[in-house]
């Protein structure tokens, strides 16, 4: 069952890698009934399938640098326009420039939308290596492990769906995370304060417990949506 909403609404959540922003907004989608929109799953997409898009944007990835904003712009406005995400969406790892706020705003104001909340996912960065380094999660259904946090309750079986299959992405290694924090401190954290000038931002604490963090994220969704 799904708590009830009575306007689409468009939540941002913003924060550096390792910060919760998959984790949270999977569990908004279960409970709101909202559509998860991450940019990074869109493009570990196109890079799977091959296309132009992927091929161009793989060694931004795996370097741990941003994508062009062409190429996200034109990925997450093919996504914008399918029919599902009039029921709401949480825009996770969208935006991450100046450029693409500025072209987000836009694309919504033209389709009669704005933003309910931009929520910063508040965390300590030295916490962030070990939490993105450890990760990983089922290959079938998308339940998220950890090394030392969280491991399936029966080793190799996924407690969800029971699959065996489970994966780490490529960028989640040591190395990797400095430079896509350097990123975020460059190129996004620069947001926050946009979005307060917008009136728009939220701050939540995300250092303690999954559920509490959940709670305060629904208790914003609650208030915007009402
Ligand atoms: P994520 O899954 O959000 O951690 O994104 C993984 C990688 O995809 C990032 O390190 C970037 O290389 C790229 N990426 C995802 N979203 C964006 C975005 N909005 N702008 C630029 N690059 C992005």
């Amino acid at each position: 069952m799904t708590d009830t909403m009575t306007k689409s609404a468009v939540l941002i959540l913003l924060g550096p890698p390792g910060a919760g922003k998959g984790t949270q907004a999977r569990m908004l989608e279960e409970k709101f009934g909202l559509v998860q929109l991450s940019t990074g799953d869109l493009l570990r997409a196109a890079v799977a399938a091959g296309t132009e898009a992927g091929k161009a944007a793989k060694a931004a990835m795996d370097s741990g640098g941003l994508v062009s904003d062409e190429i996200v712009l034109a990925i997450i406005k093919d996504r914008l326009g399918e029919p599902d995400t009039k029921k709401g969406v949480i825009l996770d790892g969208f935006p991450r420039t100046a450029v693409q706020a500025a072209a987000l705003d836009e694309l919504l104001a033209d389709q009669g939308m704005s933003i309910g909340a931009a929520i910063s996912l508040e965390v300590d960065d030295a916490a962030m290596v070990e939490r993105v380094s450890g990760r990983y999660t089922c290959g079938n259904c998308g339940e998220g492990y950890h090394d030392s946090f969280k491991q399936p309750a029966v080793a190799g079986i996924c407690d969800k769906c029971g699959s065996s299959d489970f994966k780490r992405r490529a960028d989640d290694n040591a190395e990797t995370v400095g430079a896509r924090l350097e990123a975020y401190h460059a190129q996004t954290a620069p947001l926050i304060s946009y979005y307060d000038g917008q009136g728009a931002l939220k701050r939540v604490d995300a250092m303690g417990e999954i559920d509490r963090i959940a709670a305060d994220l629904a208790a914003i969704v609650t208030e915007v949506a009402a």
